[in-house]
């Protein structure tokens, strides 16, 4: 099959959290699994140049409608670890994608509105007829509506689109003039709550566009798919997936063991594996020293992700000072967009600056990342909500014990050692609390350092047993297969 996949994000080029890494490794598996696979992403400034292999022009004169008026584009060419992507430049002044950042623009919904526009005129003039474009997040939401409402009548009738959803919090909110810019010209018609409308009643909502135009439409776990449905989780949108449910479900997320493995990490001092786990103890040494913490016997607890209220940094902040009184050590590494958040966790690590037991890194550190994934006996995931989560599969892979709060997609991967019923004793592979609150937190914390001064074999084997799990891509991907085959056109 024929699979183009149009993303904001795309591991290890362009990479602002998880959706960067499911773009690369599905994309990367489908390829192994035989299906031809491209990808059209923005061409941004500030994107990792040095992961691009033999970057070329691929079309010149790419002119997209815009505003009444067309912008003049130009079409890229390289390869990302193996993967064919194609990156689009437009030349004009509003400079949407030389911003020195991703995403947090005030004209976000207009940037990506013309991305997506732009994929669409690249396949219609360089003449590219895929099966299917995979979409991913609101950014490329209104793909499929352009699609429906326009491209067809131009040529590309036989796509049809899988649109996947990484995260419900962030919808596109935009106003009308974004649709009229991209030639949707009829608002009457799309400012419908059964189209773009949103529930505020003021804005359209790109996302929303996705949800009602793809063929498919999927989030990223099975168990965050019934919480978007069933719960304030889905942001609003839980009507409209009620509405189209028979198109709407989960696939858990893979993880690329290309980049995430023990055995074969760039990014890592001491390799290791299952049968031999010593170098984990030496990775630990390494990070200590680094991170200038003292070596003594005792667990090394650490929390790697966004610092935002979806990851529960309350309980972030509780977990290291629990940690430090549980006779383990803490390391965190994490960046915050929201400021009062950011200065909270400053003061925390001045505050912490002479503990030898504690390190909090504030900024992102895709290095430091590996070497803590690799170093750590445990980490925390205490989210409020985690449509899939990766740190926690990372974790396992890497024989860091995850204890996690029981929603989303840690659900579906995390399976609590004492309590876990459903599960043999040796398919468990960590920890799981459910209430939101310290007491919950510090109950699971406690039982899993407890073990680890306790009863260390024992702690082996969950870790023993997290690094067995198979995460891999092998049968998401499959899965997204099995979609792309029943939507394809006939
Ligand atoms: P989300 O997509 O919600 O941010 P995920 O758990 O799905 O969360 O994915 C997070 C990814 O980003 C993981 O690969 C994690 O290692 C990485 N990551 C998050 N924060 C940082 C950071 N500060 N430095 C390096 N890597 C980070």
């Amino acid at each position: 099959m024929y699979i183009v996949q149009i993303a904001s994000e795309c591991a290890p080029v362009i990479k602002a959290g998880g959706l960067g890494d499911v773009v690369y490794g599905l994309s990367n598996e489908l390829s192994s699994q035989g299906h031809c696979v491209e990808l059209i992403l923005p061409k941004y400034d500030c994107m990792r140049y040095d992961h691009v292999w033999g970057m070329h022009d691929a079309y010149k004169d790419l002119w997209v409608p815009w505003n009444g008026g067309s912008i003049h584009c130009s079409v890229y060419c390289g390869w990302v670890h193996g993967q064919l992507c194609f990156f689009i430049e437009p030349h004009s002044s509003h400079r949407y994608f030389d911003r020195g950042c991703y995403y947090g623009e005030f004209d976000d919904a207009m940037r990506f509105a013309f991305f997506s526009k732009a994929a669409l005129e690249f396949l219609l003039q360089s003449n590219k007829r895929p099966d299917i474009l995979h979409c991913h997040d609101w950014q490329t939401g209104l793909i499929p509506v352009m699609l429906y409402e326009m491209y067809k009548y131009y040529g590309l009738d036989h796509q049809r689109v899988c649109y996947t959803i990484h995260n419900f919090k962030h919808q596109g909110l935009a106003q009308l003039d974004v649709l009229q810019a991209t030639g949707l010209n009829r608002p009457e018609y799309y400012y419908q709550f059964e189209r773009l409308r949103d529930n505020s009643g003021s804005s359209i909502n790109l996302m929303k566009g996705g949800i009602v135009y793809a063929n498919h439409v999927n989030t990223v776990s099975p168990h965050h798919a019934w919480e978007a449905r069933f719960s304030e989780i889905g942001c609003g949108l839980q009507g409209a997936l009620e509405y189209h449910q028979a198109k709407f479900g989960g696939i858990l997320n893979g993880l690329s063991y290309k980049f995430w493995d023990p055995e074969k990490d760039e990014l890592i001092p001491h390799h290791y594996s299952k049968s031999d786990i010593a170098g984990k103890e030496e990775n630990k040494k390494v990070l200590r020293e680094r991170l200038m913490l003292r070596q003594v016997d005792k667990p090394l607890v650490c929390f790697i992700g966004r610092l935002d209220q979806q990851k529960g940094v309350h309980l972030v902040h509780h977990a290291l000072y629990y940690a430090l009184n549980q006779r383990a050590q803490f390391v965190m590494l994490g960046s915050a967009t929201e400021q009062s958040i950011n200065d909270q966790f400053w003061r925390e690590k001045l505050h912490l600056n002479d503990n030898p037991d504690a390190h909090l890194e504030i900024g992102y550190n895709e290095e430091l990342a590996h070497l803590i994934y690799a170093a750590a006996d445990m980490i925390v995931v205490p989210s409020n909500y985690e449509p899939c989560g990766l740190t926690q599969v990372i974790s396992m892979k890497y024989g860091t014990v995850p204890i996690v709060r029981g929603v989303g997609g840690l659900l579906n991967t995390v399976f609590d050692w004492d309590y876990e019923e459903t599960k043999p004793k040796e398919e468990r592979n960590g920890f799981v609390f459910y209430q939101q609150d310290f007491t919950a937190l510090e109950s699971a914390m406690s039982r899993a350092i407890g073990l680890w001064y306790g009863d260390n074999e024992k702690f082996q084997q969950i870790q023993e047993q997290g690094m067995e799990s198979d995460y891999s891509w092998t049968k998401p991907a499959e899965q997204y297969v099995g979609v792309y085959e029943h939507i394809r056109a006939k």
